[in-house]
């Protein structure tokens, strides 16, 4: 049949190239399908130090661009594209996509999660005009100037941290008095100098004409109002599941996640879901990682009732 593998993954992240890694190397005809570039989420984060391995860490668009070439040294087979519909109740998969349909015996779903939105109505308006939602990415252009920081997880932490090297002054805004950051984090962040915090605050709106200059906050105790001249504002408050396309065939949790525990297994025979995709404790580059490692050996098994 046209275009028909063993195997298709959806998301090339880290945990879509290992499962294409192991696919491949147990034999199975594998493509993945990746909407922009091989690494996904971790592509953002210019130093990962807890991938083993690399023992002075790594860039992360890097180690997507290596576990990609690992995988393809096997045979596996990418396709740039966005999947626009799925049909994954059948024995013979569907997918659609920019570029074509494909059809597959069994999919993988590794899909990952995108960045959380505060949901203010000045957001969207300054979005790529001073509010950012990539520190990695966008710091630069805030060389020697002042931005805010909000969230106060692992993300907010790490970038108030590498936003401090390259910022005059970096504003950290929580909605609440305590970091939900790992330790490991806070002791970073009180060598930070330029760093100062605005506990029990959230923000209600964003100033500026056409670029931002400066944001309203209120404080959630006291409901005191205060005004923050900034440059910039990076928006670190997690991620959203990357689910819609699935929604009404495979089980999703109350926040979009696809239900599947540890050995990968969706409501629907021949379909996986790894990574930051499905229900989890921990989502990290290496559980993800771990998980395509595990979904292919429940695709192999699945494939052999076939
Ligand atoms: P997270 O752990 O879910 O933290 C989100 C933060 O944003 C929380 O502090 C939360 O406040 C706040 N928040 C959520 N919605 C908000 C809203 N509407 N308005 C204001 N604040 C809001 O997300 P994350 O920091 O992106 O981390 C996601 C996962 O990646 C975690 O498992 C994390 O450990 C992992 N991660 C690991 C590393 C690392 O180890 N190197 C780096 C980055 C991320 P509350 O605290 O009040 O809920």
């Amino acid at each position: 049949m046209e275009n028909m593998y063993d195997v298709i993954i959806i998301g090339g992240g880290p945990g879509g190239y290992s499962a294409a890694l192991y696919a491949t190397r147990a034999g199975l005809d594998t493509l993945v399908i990746e909407k922009l570039s091989a690494g996904g989420q971790m592509t953002q984060t210019t130093q990962i130090d807890n991938y083993p391995g690399f023992d002075q860490g790594i860039d992360g668009f890097e180690l997507g661009v290596k576990m990609k070439a690992g995988a393809e040294r096997f045979g596996a087979k990418t396709k740039l594209a966005e999947v626009l519909s799925v049909r994954l109740e059948g024995q013979v998969k569907e997918i659609e996509t920019s570029d074509g349909r494909f059809l597959a015996k069994a999919v993988i779903i590794a899909t990952g999660a995108g960045h959380r939105h505060l949901g203010i109505p000045t957001e969207a308006q300054f979005a790529g005009r001073g509010v950012a939602y990539c520190a990695a990415c966008d710091g630069m252009f805030y060389r020697n100037k002042t931005v805010a920081v909000i969230g106060g997880g692992n993300s907010a932490v790490a970038d108030a941290i590498l936003l401090s090297r390259i910022c005059k002054e970096v504003i950290l805004i929580h909605r609440r008095d305590t970091l939900r950051a790992t330790k490991i984090y806070h002791d970073q962040l009180k060598n930070a100098e330029n760093v100062t915090f605005r506990w029990n605050s959230v923000v209600t709106e964003f100033l500026g004409g056409d670029r931002i200059s400066g944001l309203k906050i209120q404080n959630v105790a006291t409901g005191q109002e205060a005004r923050l001249n900034v440059d910039g504002v990076f928006v670190s408050i997690g991620r959203n599941p990357v689910t819609k396309l699935f929604e009404g065939q495979v089980a999703l949790d109350k926040n979009g996640y696809i239900i599947a525990g540890e050995d990968t297994k969706t409501n629907l025979a021949g379909v996986f879901a790894i990574g930051d995709v499905r229900t989890k404790a921990l989502r990290q580059v290496v559980t993800a990682a771990a998980d395509g490692a595990t979904a292919v050996h429940y695709v192999e098994e699945y494939l052999a009732t076939l």
